[in-house]
């Protein structure tokens, strides 16, 4: 399966769901775009081109790619977003469209929500709004610039 209309993911490749922000970089198997969750300005998700549901059933080509470009979408994030770390997750279940989450999370976001981790994103989802827009244009432009020298 190449696109599966109805899933988040591929409608947003697709261009059937808008992307806030746009596309902010591609490699031949793998695209990066904002996080459409309340994860906050700066999270950024990888997602494979193609409908992929497991780990498991990446190809080589796609696995190859991923690690590379995991630790140069880290690096982008760190050098937009103040943090002290850079979560980098998949939560993907149903199962759905495999997509990891790659969220900025500062000491002040995990003050103001009492949490770190798995709790602090289970919070963000239960109490904050979805990323204004256009923030994550602003942050979206400055990403595809980052991804021409990382
Ligand atoms: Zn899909």
């Amino acid at each position: 399966m190449e696109d599966v209309a109805g899933c988040i993911a591929c409608d947003l490749t697709s261009g059937r769901a808008q992307l806030p922000g746009g596309l902010i970089h591609r490699t031949t198997h793998w695209r990066v775009e904002h996080c459409v969750g309340p994860l906050g300005v700066g999270t950024l998700v990888v997602k494979p081109s193609r409908h992929v549901v497991h780990v498991a059933a990446l190809t080589d080509g796609e696995a190859d790619e991923l690690g590379p470009l995991l630790r140069r979408t880290s690096s982008v994030i760190t050098r937009l977003a103040p943090s002290s770390q850079v979560y980098v997750c998949l939560w993907s279940h149903g199962p759905v469209h495999i997509h990891f989450v790659l969220q900025p999370v500062s000491e002040d976001l995990m003050s103001r929500l009492g949490a770190h981790g798995p709790a602090l994103q289970v919070a963000m989802f239960s109490s904050e709004p979805g990323p204004d827009p256009v923030a994550v244009a602003h942050f979206a432009d400055a990403a595809r610039l980052e991804f021409v020298d990382a």
